[in-house]
């Protein structure tokens, strides 16, 4: 397999099966930006501190890192007390360092009622399991009765001259969709269009009040029995004054409904209209719209229950050295949350989260030592994010991205670093949303300062784009990026993707994921390293980044 320099393909459209030249013309970029005292500060990063940070944040002590625990708020103190002996200072609530947020677990009551109607007929949903509702966090009582409008995908997209809402009526009514984006979509916009919450936000825009899924696919049969139609329950983050500010599957107190429709509810609805599920379907993913307005009614009324506790983002901030643009800011994050403890796998039930996101936070405390260490600091100032949530939704920073304890306009770029899988040597590396932005520059620049070849995403179907906290950030019109291992081995099979596969089954969102799993701390150094610099660069650059003209995120705000 070729590597491919993406500064070098968009220069040139060419793909060039060498990937050296390129990396000389930009590691000449690089010695220009990067001083002798930059080049220093960088060897101050510690493999040692990575694992003493990974070894500390993942005990059995902390159960996890729960939101909402003690061994949350263990991993929150902890945290401070390392920022602080790297010379950060506090930019969390009212100079503290800790962003205070209330998390509301909202249930669902099992004695709702659900019915599809027409004029003629009528359907109890509730009884046939055919339809799943998603609690409301922002009311105990909640009821409906409108007309379903089928939107397709629910997209609006004129980037890409797609709009199932195009001529479609659905003020006050139910819309119902299908998870999915026309074939011309590329995977990071298939992923970013399918996103419950820009479908649901995009729904409300068109005036609607429901946002219903459809099940395309017949449930197997032999997949044991249909579970009683009532969802899971879902984790929102409110303000105190008890406003809905981030909740992934339930985003508005102007929604009334929201959840799934089972298969032959969908079919009846298709069916009714006198369309057919597969014509529709194959349609949509050549890009042709088939949005409709049923004859039929959903009718439902239910209670959610809601329990509420306090959980916190921490945030410090490296002052710039420019008098003007230290007021703009560059965010290096990771998420400090995990599972807390669950069902045991191989008699172990606390799910430690030493990869996930341990050591994304023991690269975050790296990344501050070294600028900790720089006398001259970067233009622009440096916040640092180690937030809640992520593992229910990117809760945490979608609730930072909404009411930052600073400016949001004056965040300039996001540099996420999410698991950043140390498990071999980093040979290689693929920057997840960097080619949307001016950031691929700073990162083609960071990555040649230590000869990394920048390489496509090797598994874009993954969507790991959307998948992290700077998904928050982007949504909020924020250029950012999340840098993850290339594939590239020492043994030149250059299939690193097949090993992060196997341990992906091992000890992903498992107990097993502890400090006994697979380390390589060596290249969790040079992961903070890489990202330091690529963070220094944005934030020592007179531009300001901006996204590709035209680019789907350009104008999500
Ligand atoms: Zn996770």
């Amino acid at each position: 397999m070729l590597y491919f320099h993406l500064f070098a393909i968009m220069k040139t459209k060419i793909l060039l099966s060498i990937f050296s030249c390129a990396l000389i013309s930009n590691l000449a970029i690089a010695q220009n930006k990067i001083t002798s005292e930059v080049a220093s500060a960088i060897k101050v990063a510690s493999a040692t501190q990575i694992k003493t940070d990974i070894a500390y944040l993942a005990d059995d002590k902390l159960l996890g890192r729960k939101p909402g625990t003690p061994g949350y708020k263990m991993a929150c103190d902890y945290v401070i007390e390392q920022l602080k002996s790297n010379g950060v200072k506090p930019a969390g609530d009212n100079g503290t360092w800790l962003q205070s947020i209330v998390m509301r677990n909202a249930t669902l009551a099992p004695n709702f009622t659900a019915s599809i109607y027409s004029n003629s007929n009528s359907t109890d949903l509730a009884a046939e399991s055919g339809i799943t509702i998603n609690p409301n966090p922002t009311a105990t009582t909640t009821s409906i009765d409108a007309q379903i409008v089928f939107a397709g995908y629910g997209i609006t997209a004129p980037e890409k001259n797609y709009d199932d809402y195009k001529g479609l009526n659905v003020k006050g009514k139910i819309v119902l969709i299908v998870r999915g984006a026309p074939s011309s979509f590329s995977s990071s916009e298939s992923a970013a269009s399918m996103n419950v919450a820009t479908i649901q936000k995009n729904a409300l825009k068109h005036g609607a009040i429901g946002v219903i899924t459809a099940t395309i696919a017949e449930r197997p049969a032999n997949t044991g029995p249909v579970r009683p139609a009532v969802a899971r329950p879902i984790m929102a983050l409110m303000s105190e004054k008890g406003e809905l500010i981030v909740c992934a599957s339930f985003t508005s107190e102007k929604l009334k409904l929201a959840g799934t429709l089972n298969f032959s509810v969908t079919n009846k609805i298709l069916n009714d209209a006198g369309k057919n599920l597969t014509t529709v379907l194959e349609n949509l993913k050549k890009g042709e719209t088939q949005s409709f307005a049923s004859n039929l009614k959903i009718k439902a009324g239910y209670q959610t229950t809601h329990s509420d506790f306090t959980t916190y983002n921490v945030a410090g901030v490296i002052e710039g050295s420019d008098s003007k643009l230290k007021k703009e800011y560059v965010v290096h994050s990771a998420h400090l949350d995990h599972m807390g403890v669950g069902r045991a796998v191989l008699g172990d039930s606390i799910y430690n989260g030493a990869h996930d996101n341990a050591s994304g936070i023991a690269s975050l405390l790296q990344i501050t030592k070294i600028y900790s260490e720089l006398k001259q600091k970067p233009k622009r100032s440096i916040l640092v994010l180690a937030v809640t949530g992520e593992e229910m939704g990117l809760l945490g920073s979608g609730y930072f991205a909404a009411k930052p304890t600073i400016p949001v306009d004056k965040i300039v770029a996001n540099v996420n670093t999410d698991m950043p899988g140390i498990i071999a040597p980093m040979l290689s590396i693929t920057a997840l949303g960097a080619d949307h932005s001016t950031l691929i520059n700073q990162v083609n620049e960071a990555a040649a300062y230590f000869d990394l070849p920048v390489e496509p995403d090797p598994e874009p179907n993954e969507n790991r784009f959307v998948r992290s906290d700077q998904y928050s950030f982007i949504k909020e019109g924020i250029p950012a990026l999340h840098v993850k291992y290339g594939n590239k081995t020492a043994d030149g099979k250059n299939n690193l993707d097949l090993f992060v596969k196997e341990w992906r089954a091992k000890y992903y969102h498992k107990p097993q994921d502890d400090i006994n799993g697979i380390f390589d701390f060596e290249a969790g150094k040079k992961y903070a390293q890489l990202n330091f610099l690529i963070g220094y660069l944005v934030a020592n650059d007179l531009t300001k980044p901006s996204w590709n003209p035209g680019d789907i995120f350009e104008k999500k705000k």
